[in-house]
């Protein structure tokens, strides 16, 4: 199978138009998707020589727009970036491994495919691949979701995604013209046969972050199976605008969690409690509530009942370390 590598963005979108050919970036996901049979042969556009898709541009109001082929590594070690959204550095820097975090892009972690064990053997079909069921539900789903969403029952893959819907962030999508929408967007819990609602021959362009919150405190934790080199059961990225100085009382919050659903999800109520909690100080009742109310969000598979006290657990775990309660 042929590999091109444009220069110019018009140029990858009209070698992706109608031809069956897949965007690579990074490459880390892709090349084992067409290597491993999970994805059927196909030419391939490399997308890294293509400029517009590069670079990370700061806005007078002190926002960034940032390119999709910007690596997960910059995302956590650029330092304005991690001076501005120190809750995207942290998920980033969380995540694989150096090696992995050094080639995979922005893009490329956005869209790869999940990691469902059926997926990723082609001697199984299912609704991602063409097929009429999906084996994982019956079968083997112990990594799966607990809050069921939609026929597929494999979550979200994707950690800079939990903490990008956390800064409601906006991606732009090139292709049949040009797009914006929410990031959240980009993903549809009850459409079994996809992970992303990207087009084949869509490119996504770049990702626009809100204005910075001064003195933002933020945190990133993950429960896994194992040490390293693992993708999360649970993930939760936490932010809290505690006044300029990140000392005041919380005054407003943003909380996602990957892991647990074919999305990334927003906890809003656990959000709404935690405003006035005070860094340093253990949070009030209305926190402790919200996060037993974490369980009435799940919708277990007969697999997965653990991952409820597990999402409790990961969450408190995240919202302590944010008010400054737990060791980083
Ligand atoms: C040991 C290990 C552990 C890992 N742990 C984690 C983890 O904890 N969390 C996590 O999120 N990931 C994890 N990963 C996965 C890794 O982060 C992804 O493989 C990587 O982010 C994909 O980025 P890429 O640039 O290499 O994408 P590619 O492989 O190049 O592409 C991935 C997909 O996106 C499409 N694509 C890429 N860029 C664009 C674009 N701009 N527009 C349109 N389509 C595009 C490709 O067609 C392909 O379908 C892990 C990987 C390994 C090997
Ligand atoms: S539909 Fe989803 S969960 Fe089911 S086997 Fe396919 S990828 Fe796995």
């Amino acid at each position: 199978m042929t590999t091109t590598r444009p220069s110019d963005l018009d140029t990858a979108l009209s070698q992706l138009d109608g031809t069956g050919a897949r965007p690579r970036a990074g490459g880390t996901d892709l090349t084992a998707c067409l290597a491993h049979g999970v994805l059927a042969p196909a030419p391939v556009v490399d997308l890294t020589g293509v400029d517009d898709l590069r670079g990370i541009r700061w806005r007078e109001d002190g926002s960034a727009r940032v390119g999709t082929l910007t690596s997960v590594h910059e995302l956590s070690a650029d330092p304005r970036l991690r001076s501005a959204y120190p809750a995207l550095a942290r998920t980033a820097g969380a995540l694989a491994t150096p090696q992995v975090r050094g080639t995979a892009t922005l893009g490329g972690n956005l869209l790869q495919r999940n990691r469902c064990w059926y997926l990723r053997n082609p001697a199984f079909d299912c609704f991602q691949t063409g097929g009429d069921s999906c084996p994982a539900r019956e079968g083997d789903h112990l990594h799966g979701v607990v809050v069921d969403q939609g026929p597929c029952v494999a979550p979200h893959p994707s950690t800079v995604a939990v903490a990008l819907v956390a800064y409601d962030a906006v991606v732009e999508v090139a292709g049949n013209g040009t797009a914006e929408r929410p990031v959240a967007d980009l993903f549809d819990g009850a459409d079994p046969t996809r992970d992303h609602v990207l087009g084949p021959s869509q490119v996504l362009a770049a990702v626009s972050l809100p204005e910075p919150v001064p003195g933002e405190r933020a945190a990133y934790l993950r429960a896994t199976g194992r040490a390293r080199a693992e993708w999360p059961l649970v993930e939760v990225t936490v932010r809290l605008d505690c006044g300029a100085e990140g000392r005041g009382p919380v005054a407003s919050a943003a909380v996602a969690v990957g892991g647990v659903a074919r999305t990334p999800l927003r906890l809003p109520e656990l959000e709404s409690a935690l405003v006035g909690a005070v860094p340093g100080a253990e949070p009030g009742a209305a926190v402790a509530e919200a996060l037993d109310g974490l369980a009435d969000l799940c919708s277990p598979l007969p697999a997965t009942g653990y991952k409820v006290a597990l999402l409790r657990a990961t969450v408190r775990a995240g919202v302590e370390q944010a008010l400054g309660l737990a060791r980083d």
